[in-house]
């Protein structure tokens, strides 16, 4: 696999422990199913336990019977994920970063209890309730609410676009507390409570093998320890958005590298004009911008890493990575997809799949627009999203 600069010579052996066993997953279980799965608009539940088991979910958090991996680690496992689709590895952002980590960070003893170990096992899935049909960049002028009633909540609303929802026993929705000035909480809303529907979003013609769908709210009813105690305001999903932004930095790099082993395979054993495809200046000169790219991209990954292990990690700099990685993958699947000629288009291979995924990639947790916004705003100390 691409590693140009030779990165992973200075791996550890839990992150090569950790590259091995999820490049073997997406190989022997992964890779053989997806494309049906991506032409279905389905993705494979019956793996999910098995990526509890091995340690997918939340590697990098401590206690609960998690891993507590390096954060290295993480993002090598969330680079190795995105390989096979950005649909996998969604599936375990959402579920490690989004709602298991603000659980672990915020959450009481008992939230912790109930959910964590469960969610790192696979046996019980959540999903992350922030975006709603009329405010998807500006999160903050959410209208979902809550209002304080019998020692609890009557919670009120729609979210939309929520990856996992229709699979989920437990949604984290974000909302604002009428009762309290009207101050933006997390709110633990399993979903077999009334009042609760999570409809399928179908028609996708971007991550495909990755079930999204809405969270309906409609007089639901939670006690008040359905609450999380430990954080408040818009600062809460931030900080899920920017652990989960940190593995689309990471994941990103898989997508395209995926793209950029299937174009070099296929260079060499295709043959036009006499000879291999992969012999031609044109197609080398892709090649080499390809690796060039994804090489950089694996750069910034490790730098930020770096960073983030000793705590010193900012927003904007990951608002950076994901700008910078995802786009690079965007832009390099499609040439890759090119370089496969017209059974490029079909799902036979991954590039097309993944050029298509990335669509949703480059627009989720922070458009490429917004990202631009955040780093402008850091620094220029002008905010220009208004
Ligand atoms: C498959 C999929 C899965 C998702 N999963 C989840 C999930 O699990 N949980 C969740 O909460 N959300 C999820 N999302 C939602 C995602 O985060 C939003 O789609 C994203 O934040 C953009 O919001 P929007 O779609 O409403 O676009 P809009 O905010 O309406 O933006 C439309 C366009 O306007 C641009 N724009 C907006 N504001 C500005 C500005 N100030 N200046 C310049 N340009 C601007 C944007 O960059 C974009 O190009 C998911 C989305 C998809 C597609």
């Amino acid at each position: 696999m691409l590693d140009y600069v030779d990165l992973e010579a200075d791996l550890g052996r839990e992150e090569r422990m950790v590259q091995q066993t999820a490049r073997e997953f997406v190989e022997d279980k992964f890779d053989p199913v997806v494309a049906d799965h991506w032409v279905e608009g389905t993705f494979p539940t019956d793996l999910i336990p098995e990526m509890g088991e091995l340690g997918f979910f939340a590697p990098n958090l401590e206690g609960y019977g998690l891993p507590n991996l390096s954060e290295k680690a993480y993002g090598i496992l969330m680079q190795e994920l995105e390989a096979g689709d950005s649909g996998l590895r969604s599936m375990a952002s959402v579920q490690g970063s989004l709602v298991m980590y603000p659980i672990h960070s915020y959450g009481s003893e008992a939230q912790k209890d109930r959910w964590l170990e469960a969610m790192g096992r696979g046996e019980a899935i959540g999903c992350f309730g922030l975006t709603e049909p009329n405010h998807g960049s500006n999160p903050s002028s959410m209208e979902t609410y809550a209002e304080a009633e019998d020692e609890g909540y009557v919670l009120n609303g729609t979210k939309t676009w929520i990856t996992n929802s229709p699979i989920a026993d437990v949604a984290l929705v974000w909302a604002k507390d009428r009762s309290d000035d009207d101050t933006v909480k997390g709110f633990l809303v399993e979903t077999d409570r009334d009042g609760v529907e999570t409809p399928k979003i179908d028609e996708k013609l971007s991550l495909r093998a990755s079930i999204t769908g809405q969270i309906e709210l409609s007089n639901v009813y939670v006690p008040e320890e359905n609450v999380l105690p430990g954080v408040e305001g818009m600062k809460g999903p931030l900080s899920c958005l920017s652990q989960a932004r940190f593995g689309i930095a990471w994941g990103a790099i898989g997508a395209a590298r995926d793209c950029f082993e299937t174009a070099l395979e296929y260079g060499k054993d295709r043959e036009q004009f006499g000879k291999p495809i992969a012999g031609f200046q044109l197609q080398q000169e892709k090649l080499a911008e390809m690796a060039t790219q994804i090489t950089t991209a694996q750069l910034l990954a490790h730098r930020l890493t770096d960073l983030k292990e000793r705590g010193d990690l900012q927003p904007a700099q990951i608002s950076m990575a994901k700008r910078n990685n995802v786009r690079m993958a965007r832009d390099q699947s499609r040439i890759a997809r090119e370089m496969l000629g017209g059974n490029g288009i079909t799902a036979d291979y991954s590039p097309m799949r993944h050029m298509a995924n990335l669509e949703t990639v480059y627009t989720y947790e922070g458009t490429h627009d917004i990202h631009s916004l955040i780093i402008g705003h850091d620094l220029t100390g002008i905010a220009a999203f208004e």
